[in-house]
């Protein structure tokens, strides 16, 4: 199985749709036994909502996360 690391270095990616099937396969594996990233991934995947349904990029407050600082950064970039 990969490493959080490992898994950490493909999720933007993996967010977005990005990532080649195997590297898919290992991720979502790697998600169904880590609790740390599966929950990471979920909130990850709310804030995305939230922003992309708003008309703003503004973040909560209480998100500083820095993978979701890096997936936001990415979205950001995507959008202008
Ligand atoms: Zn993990």
């Amino acid at each position: 199985m990969i490493t959080c690391e490992e898994f950490l270095a493909e999720f933007g990616d993996y967010l977005e749709n990005q990532v080649s099937p195997e590297v898919r396969k290992e991720l979502e594996l790697h998600l169904s036994q880590c609790h740390a990233c599966r929950v990471l991934c979920d909130s990850s995947r709310k804030t995305i909502k939230i922003v992309t349904e708003s008309s703003s990029f503004e973040l909560p407050g209480s998100v500083s996360d820095p993978i979701i600082d890096r997936v936001m950064a990415k979205l950001r970039t995507d959008r202008s």
